[in-house]
């Protein structure tokens, strides 16, 4: 079989700390699978820059002066690592494409082994996650929830993998279909069916520089991840209305009972004060969880476009 054209797609988004070391340990790692025969020699990179503010585009840039394998993009703003990502997967050339983070915490000796998996018919290889032993105990724990969750609301995700991942190119064709804004790729792929297999990687420590996802943004992909793939909090809204109705009318019913056969009705406070919160929480929750459906319609009605470039190399 003819060795395939791969491209690894990376986005960067403020990554100059660790950017010359990751061009210079791709390449390195193109040479090897060329010489191992798994890709072909046309095989090259794409480097994705966010709209990055420091010297990242320069040294893209300078990647390609240094080797036509090094390819950019650059986005007009910064848009996010979804975005970012995306924008590469659409506009990378190959047959093949890889997605990585800039940071080499995705093991690149992962690589090789989804090449033989897509090789053996793999349409998409997932890389997974083994022991986390270079997370925050907060970022395991959190993660273990949120797939805990996201499997109690019936998304289909594979569990502890991120966005390293290979995708062939019909895969890639069928995710163009896919033209939503709130974008959750780990959501999304699985939904795209062909068969799939999953390689299992020791995620390293950041090589240099900082974590470009803050709680804030974390948080924000969660959430797309429930909003958008997920309509069960809206049915738990309705069970939480009929569980509170019920409940107040059985609460009605011995408030009744108390007045019209006891002697101890008593004006009350509790009985008037806490009803009084827990129904305003009840509600005040249940119009935050159709706020977030709402607010995503509303973003997905405008059509606006995901990423816009500048300019590619
Ligand atoms: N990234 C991006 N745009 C952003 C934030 C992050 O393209 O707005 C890229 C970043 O450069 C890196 C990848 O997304 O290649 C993952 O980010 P990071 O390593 O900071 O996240 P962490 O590993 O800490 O979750
Ligand atoms: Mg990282």
């Amino acid at each position: 079989m003819k060795p395939k054209r791969l491209n690894l797609v990376v986005p960067c988004f403020n990554e100059e700390a660790v950017l010359p070391e990751t061009i210079a340990r791709l390449l390195a790692l193109l040479d090897d699978l060329v010489a191992r025969s798994l890709v072909s020699a046309d095989s090259a990179m794409t480097f994705v820059d966010d709209g990055s503010r420091d010297d990242t585009w320069a040294i893209i840039e300078a990647g390609r002066a240094g080797d036509a394998r090094v390819g950019g993009i650059r986005l007009s703003a910064n848009r996010g690592h979804q975005h970012a990502l995306l924008a590469g997967l659409l506009n990378a050339p190959g047959d093949v494409l890889i997605s990585l983070d800039a940071d080499l915490q995705d093991d690149l000796a992962a690589i090789p082994k989804m090449l033989e998996a897509h090789q053996r018919g793999a349409e998409i290889v997932y890389g997974v996650r083994g022991r986390r032993v270079h997370d925050s105990l907060f970022k395991r724990y959190s993660a273990w929830t949120y797939y805990w969750l996201l499997h109690r609301l019936g998304v289909d995700v594979v569990a502890d993998h991120a966005d390293f991942r290979l995708m062939g190119r019909r895969a890639i064709e069928a995710l163009s279909g896919f033209t939503e804004v709130n974008l959750f790729l780990r959501g999304i792929v699985p939904l795209l069916g062909f068969p799939s297999e999953v390689v299992t990687y020791e995620r390293n420590a950041r090589f240099a520089g900082e974590t470009k996802y803050p709680l804030s943004k974390m948080i924000a992909l969660a959430a797309n991840g429930v909003f958008s793939f997920s309509t069960v909090p809206l049915q738990w809204i309705t069970v939480l209305g009929f569980v509170v109705a019920l409940g107040s009318v059985g609460a009605g019913f011995w408030a009744l009972g108390v007045r019209l056969f006891t002697p101890y009705a008593l004006p009350g406070w509790a009985s008037t004060v806490i009803p009084m919160y827990f129904l305003g929480s009840v509600q005040l929750l249940a119009i935050g969880i159709i706020g977030g459906y709402v607010s995503r319609i509303y973003a997905e009605t405008k059509r606006r476009p995901r990423f816009i470039i500048e300019k590619t190399l």
